[in-house]
């Protein structure tokens, strides 16, 4: 695919590994229901800092950086829990999004 280069999702296979290796070492098993209400939690609580930025409140950079961090981690293990394999199902949507992209741009629509 042209305008993004699909090889360094390879990277994300090695990411995901390690966090399969480290979770499944150190932490107690859970249910894929958990990981993903663990997900979608953390993706609250970072819509909730952007909801504070959004209403004129400070918010740190840090903050933010913590909750995006979380939300990461979170889709790591639930991904590893449900066998999902990232960085493929990343490159298959991607080249979707990428064929929709240029088709709309042929006809210079905005995606
Ligand atoms: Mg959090």
């Amino acid at each position: 695919m042209g305008p993004f280069s699909l090889n360094i999702l390879d990277s994300l296979n090695q990411i995901q590994s390690e966090f399969d290796a480290y979770q499944k070492r150190y932490f107690p098993e859970r249910k894929p229901e958990f990981f993903c209400l663990e997900l979608n939690g953390e993706a609250g609580e970072l819509a909730n800092a952007e909801k504070k930025l959004w209403k004129g409140k400070k918010v740190e950079q840090f903050l933010l950086e913590d909750e995006a961090a979380d939300v990461f981690i979170a889709l790591m293990n639930y991904s590893n829990s449900r066998q999902i394999n990232l960085s493929g199902a990343v490159k298959e949507k991607l080249l979707k999004i990428e064929e929709k992209r240029s088709e709309l741009a042929a006809i210079r629509k905005e995606y």
